[in-house]
């Protein structure tokens, strides 16, 4: 089980598994080259698989260097951290926890290979050396998505180095979880926040829960004011402030009620694009679907009833379990099971939130979570030259829609599922595996192999 907030966390775009994921293994190698600093000669990053085919395109090289600088992904300050990494690529030198100075060459020392490791889509190692090249330290680390990662002995053990929490109501499918919530008589949502105060206080939930909102509201903000290209090379212009511009200018709703639908792709785009530029988002569950949840709460928040925190932390229950479920049981990784597990999973987990705090039964929040995910399966994860913008940010409005449909349908549903949840999760999950390895966050097959003229 995770907490909630291990589900939804501030991360920093482009993505989740090939940004956040690498700076977290490489901002914990700190630890392991720390008692071997004084002879620590050189730093060699070797990138594999996934990490590796699109790892220029997510900047996967750049946030392994911040990691190493002592960064992590929620202690990002744009502007300075980009003077020290601007620094260390010019001098070619590079300072390890404020002690010791070592030769670093960017495009030499972090290796991109072809070919994959044994036990997962998102490999890499990193090795400290000494004068006489040898190895002092070395750990294997992969990125299993949404910016968690395992070492190769977690890998191989099953086990968490992080100690266990006890939680009151532990539960490993969607079936579990609606039995506690029956025995109990509680909602689904509270039988989240029962199991999250092992983890904290009622009042540490309320702020962070605020802070997820603030983050998310900001990235908006910025989003929708942010005019321009996108960098990497498609040339691909920001939609979300032209767009604003057309809504704004008709705002009836009265002659096309259908406008909503141009209101939360919005949302999902200005997101999407904050992201695709490397800014600041909530990763929920990866990055390269973090528009879906905020553009769907945005709809509830401005179109159905401002909303109030009690209402946000119920939300922000229900779908992080919902995404637990989909981490414990499946995957929440593109390289690993194509995009049904970004946008797919982000859009069952919102559907479901939505539907909790609509009012739904906790069988209409199954329903709805299972509706969302039943019409996403097979979906591949394709991206245009590795980079998090084609077809993502477009997948990031039609997954908030699809969560949004997903929840009305299941609220007017009062027939037993035909397929649960927990099915439609282990579905997924085979179904993933069984897709070709070119559609799955390798840019090699798929959309990503449509020529694009090279930008002037
Ligand atoms: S296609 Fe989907 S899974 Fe792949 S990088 Fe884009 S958003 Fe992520």
């Amino acid at each position: 089980m995770y907490s909630i907030f291990e589900i939804y966390k501030i991360g920093l775009g482009p993505s989740s598994s090939h940004t956040n994921g690498p700076m977290i293994a490489s901002y914990s190698f700190n630890q392991i080259m720390e008692p071997h600093l004084d002879n620590i000669n050189r730093i060699v990053v070797d990138l594999y698989g996934s990490l590796s085919l699109t790892g220029k395109g997510h900047q996967t090289n750049k946030a392994i260097l911040l990691g190493l600088l002592g960064y992590k992904p929620e202690s990002i300050e744009m502007e300075k951290t980009q003077k020290e990494f601007q620094a260390v690529l010019s001098s070619k030198k590079l300072t390890l926890k404020n002690k010791k100075t070592i030769y670093f060459d960017y495009d030499v020392d972090i290796k991109f290979h072809q070919d994959y490791l044994t036990l997962h889509e998102n490999g890499m190692s990193i090795t400290a050396f000494d004068n006489n090249n040898e190895a002092l330290c070395s750990e294997t680390y992969y990125s299993v998505g949404g910016g968690f990662i395992k070492t190769a002995g977690e890998f191989e053990s099953g086990v968490s180095t992080s100690a266990p929490v006890k939680l009151p109501f532990p539960f490993t499918s969607a079936e579990t979880w609606l039995d506690i919530a029956e025995k109990q008589g509680m909602c689904l949502g509270s039988v989240v926040l029962q199991n999250e105060l092992q983890y904290r206080t009622e009042q540490e939930i309320y702020s962070k829960s605020s802070q997820i909102w603030k983050v998310m509201s900001s990235c908006l903000k910025r989003g929708l004011e942010t005019e321009g290209v996108l960098e990497g090379g498609l040339n691909l212009l920001r939609r979300a402030p032209p767009l604003l511009k057309k809504l704004n200018a008709n705002k009836s709703l009265e002659n096309d009620p259908m406008q909503i639908l141009d209101w939360i792709n919005l949302y999902a785009f200005a997101i999407s694009e904050e992201n695709a530029a490397g800014g600041q988002v909530v990763t929920s569950p990866t990055n390269g679907a973090a528009g879906v949840i905020p553009a769907v709460l945005t709809y509830y928040d401005r179109f159905i009833h401002p909303i109030a925190t009690k209402q946000l932390i119920d939300f922000l229950a229900v779908s992080a379990a919902i995404g637990m479920l989909y981490k414990n049981n499946a995957s929440i990784s593109g390289a690993e099971v194509g995009c049904q597990g970004e946008i797919g999973v982000s859009s069952s987990m919102a559907s479901g939130g939505l539907t909790a705090i609509l009012g739904g039964t906790n069988e209409q929040v199954c329903i709805a979570a299972e509706i969302a995910m039943e019409h996403s399966l097979g979906m591949t994860c394709d991206p245009m030259a590795g980079l998090v913008q084609v077809p993502c940010i477009e997948r990031n409005a039609m997954g908030a829609i699809k969560a949004i449909n997903a929840s009305r349908m299941a609220l007017k549903c009062s027939n037993k599922a035909l397929i649960s949840l927990d099915k439609v999760i282990e579905t997924m999950y085979k179904t993933g595996k069984d897709m070709n390895k070119k559609y799955r966050e390798t840019s090699l097959g798929g959309l990503a192999l449509i020529h694009i003229a090279p930008c002037e």
